[in-house]
């Protein structure tokens, strides 16, 4: 069958070529193969091999299931695709293109926390953003769909030094995002040109409190954890020290999902109480933390980012 490379690869980012389903795919070219080079096996196998190969039948009907699959991909209206109501299969129609990583607006917040296949849709489009829809389905056509698929929870790490510069890129597009209309952009701009060094040099091989949030290898955002560095706290604190997200990340569950890991270190350690400091005038962070249980706890700094900025302290009691 002659395939282009839009039916290879979907507008999501799944890579139809490597699908169960697909009608044009490599599961049903081998598994018919298969069918074919082995028909008349069984009987031959049940005299020789039962005991080493008891399950031979089954494994001819799910080859032969695969090979009667008939999925031409969703671009077209009699696609299979479990996710029924995709936004991003309508959306690029509507936008006359073919991948998401060809529109302006992507990465959209159209594709929500409710789509199973956000970061998915986000690493994979990202990536053909940056190498183009052919090189991404060169990269891809030999690796599993469902191992591709299962990769797309984030994954969170200690960092090593050679995660030094993609943290260090987290950080700058975090504070020119978040702190724009807060911290002069003179200053933004004349500490972002530190941070690939200062990275370089914090993370170090005995780093046991810098972690990675990764999504497909891809690190997409920081967070620190350790002792609260509060003259106030007792044994009971713990410290949320940083949290970035790389801006492309945000509002996908992420921050979420590394605080719940904060809390989750916090309480191995016999923390009762995590706590944060965030600029007052951060408000989209503090509603955030709220979200997640954090209430203002009275104590405030005063911090010079090119001006004086006042920080409040956050507080989140743990049940143990
Ligand atoms: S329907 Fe949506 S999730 Fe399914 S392959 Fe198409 S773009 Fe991807
Ligand atoms: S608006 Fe969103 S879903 Fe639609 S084409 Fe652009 S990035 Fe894709």
């Amino acid at each position: 069958m002659n395939t282009k490379l839009q039916d290879n690869v979907a507008p999501c980012g799944l890579v139809c070529y490597t699908c169960t389903g697909c009608n044009h795919g490599i599961i049903k070219e081998l598994s018919g193969q298969l069918l074919q080079y082995l028909d008349g096996y069984e009987g031959l196998v049940a005299l020789n091999w039962a005991e080493s190969l008891p399950s031979v039948e089954s494994c001819m009907k799910t080859l032969g299931f695969w090979e009667s699959q008939n999925c031409p991909g969703c671009r077209e209206a009699n696609h299979q695709c479990q996710n029924k109501d995709c936004v991003i299969r309508y959306c690029t129609r509507e936008h006359g293109i073919d991948y998401c990583a060809e529109c302006s607006d992507f990465p959209c917040s159209k594709v929500d926390e409710n789509n199973e296949f956000l970061l998915y849709w986000q690493a994979a489009n990202t990536r053909i953003r940056d190498v183009g829809a052919a090189r991404f389905f060169e990269e891809n056509k030999s690796i599993s769909q469902y191992i591709r698929y299962k990769q797309q929870n984030i994954d969170i790490r200690l960092a090593t030094p050679a995660d030094a510069e993609g943290m260090a890129e987290v950080h700058m597009r975090s504070w020119e995002s978040a702190y724009k209309d807060i911290i002069p952009s003179d200053f933004i701009r004349e500490k972002n040109a530190t941070r690939p060094e200062q990275f370089r040099n914090m993370i170090n091989v005995e780093n046991n409190s810098h972690y990675v949030i990764t999504v497909a290898d891809r690190i997409v955002g920081l967070v620190v954890v350790d002792s609260s560095r509060d003259d106030d706290a007792d044994d009971r604190f713990y410290e949320v020290h940083a949290i970035y997200l790389h801006p492309d990340y945000y509002r996908k569950g992420i921050g979420t999902q590394a605080m719940e890991f904060a809390y989750d270190k916090a309480r191995r350690l016999g923390k009762s109480i995590i706590t944060l400091w965030v600029l007052a005038e951060n408000t989209n962070s503090i509603r955030f933390y709220e979200k997640c249980g954090f209430f203002t706890d009275g104590k405030t700094q005063t911090l010079n980012y090119g001006k004086d900025l006042v920080c409040i302290r956050m507080r989140k009691d743990l049940v143990i």
